[in-house]
């Protein structure tokens, strides 16, 4: 009963936390969308700050919408008994052991993943159609989401087969060796995806010669940055938003631009953006984020690999366990859909890093490139992208893993000055 009720408080908590915020955000942008800020007001035309006001909120409303729908999937699955339901079905249809518990969450995963195609429809082909973002046809949309569920099951289920076999087998400290296991899994990932994954989703080209690759070659030797080439990604068949990233680690590692950053910003400020992204490389944010990780999926697994083992975990959340023994997957599944009511709260932790970081990596740009060409560029992308210039303070700070406009435009001034 006790952790029912930590569960429900923790629930609750987060579900009216998540809303309030978004209220707030609401409330805030709707406030500041008759007045573009004074420091953009040269930049910045009124139409343009209504849009980006208009889309920000249609996309909050949203959100509000599927926060309510998740939370009922939630309860649905623990307290409301579904996922007993469908674990004494499977078990039932499939007797006891891993092909059961490999049923069980497959089903979990389909299950959500089906009730979540009316809001990516509707994001798509309503909400980013009306503010002429969407480029995607309802082919590939399809297209898309069948790739997906074949890539996802291709490598999903072998590694899940791996991880429910070292909890039936390993023993007591099964939990390490499934950590292990992920953590070599997702260091493969970083050249698998980029190498094999990406291609089947985009093209990738290798950037034309020309002044913006001579521009951009310089900046490399500047910052003494070995690449293993640059490519222009087709981004524009699926949305009209631009983007720049660096793709894999050590030798693997790509740069890659997406075609419609580089129809839209002048070759100064295309260097200016990849500067700040060589920032993040070089001031070891990439590595020290993915350590981050590692450390806190290791802690996660110690959680699991301890609460898997109390009968109050599944009976508290309304699940049944098999009191003689195995309950890999059922712990796995239930580990699955609560623990993001609770991690939820550290969300504020996570911005924070990433603005400092964020911060460090526009000094970067600043030193080796133009904080003059990285402002005009910035500009041109919250204008493009249409992101608020006013978002509210509290939301900034909970969610906000860049600084605001303002601020950050402010920062870049300082060097530029
Ligand atoms: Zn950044």
């Amino acid at each position: 009963m006790t952790f029912t009720i930590v569960f429900l408080i923790a629930f609750i908590a987060s579900f009216g936390l998540r809303h309030w915020l978004s209220q707030r955000q609401i409330r805030y942008v709707a406030k500041h969308r008759d007045a573009v800020p004074a420091e953009f007001a040269e930049k910045v035309t009124l139409a343009e700050h209504q849009k980006a006001a208009d889309y920000t909120i249609a996309k909050l409303r949203l959100g509000i919408i599927e926060n309510g729908v998740s939370a009922i999937i939630l309860i649905g699955f623990t307290l409301l008994g579904g996922l007993q339901i469908l674990n004494m079905a499977l078990l039932q249809l499939l007797g006891e052991g891993i092909p059961q518990q490999m049923a069980l969450l497959v089903s979990i995963v389909l299950i959500s993943g089906v009730l979540d195609i009316p809001f990516s429809w509707y994001k798509q082909f309503h909400l980013e159609e009306r503010f002429g973002f969407n480029r995607m046809t309802k082919k590939l949309f399809f297209s898309d989401m069948f790739k997906g569920i074949s890539v996802g099951s291709a490598i999903g289920v072998p590694l899940l087969w791996v991880i429910l076999s070292l909890m039936e087998k390993a023993g007591d400290l099964w939990w390490l060796w499934a950590w292990a296991v992920l953590t070599v899994f997702s260091l493969l990932m970083q050249w698998v995806f980029p190498t094999f994954i990406a291609p089947l989703f985009n093209k990738f080209q290798a950037l034309d010669e020309g002044p913006l690759k001579t521009q951009i070659e310089a900046l490399l030797k500047r910052c003494d940055f070995a690449s293993q080439g640059l490519f222009v990604m087709d981004g524009s068949k699926r949305s009209a938003h631009g983007n720049a990233f660096f793709a894999g680690m050590g030798k693997a590692k790509r740069i890659v631009f997406f075609d419609t950053l580089i129809e839209k910003l002048n070759p100064g400020e295309v260097e200016a953006v990849l500067a700040h992204e060589l920032g993040h490389y070089k001031c070891n944010h990439i590595r020290k984020r993915l350590l981050v990780s590692f450390a806190l999926s290791f802690a996660m697994f110690a959680l699991l690999g301890w609460i898997s083992t109390k009968v109050w975990f599944y009976t508290d959340l309304g699940v049944m366990p098999n009191l003689n023994g195995y309950n890999g997957g059922l712990a796995l599944a239930l580990f699955m859909l609560v623990s993001p009511v609770f991690s939820f709260f550290f969300t504020p932790l996570s911005s924070l890093a990433s603005r400092k970081h964020e911060y460090e990596a526009d000094g970067f740009a600043a030193e080796k490139s133009s904080a003059k060409d990285l402002v005009t560029a910035l500009v041109k992308l919250y204008q493009d992208n249409a992101s608020t210039l006013t978002p509210d303070p509290i939301y900034t700070a909970f969610y906000s893993s860049h600084p605001p406009a303002p601020l950050r435009i402010a920062n870049l001034q300082r060097f530029s000055s």
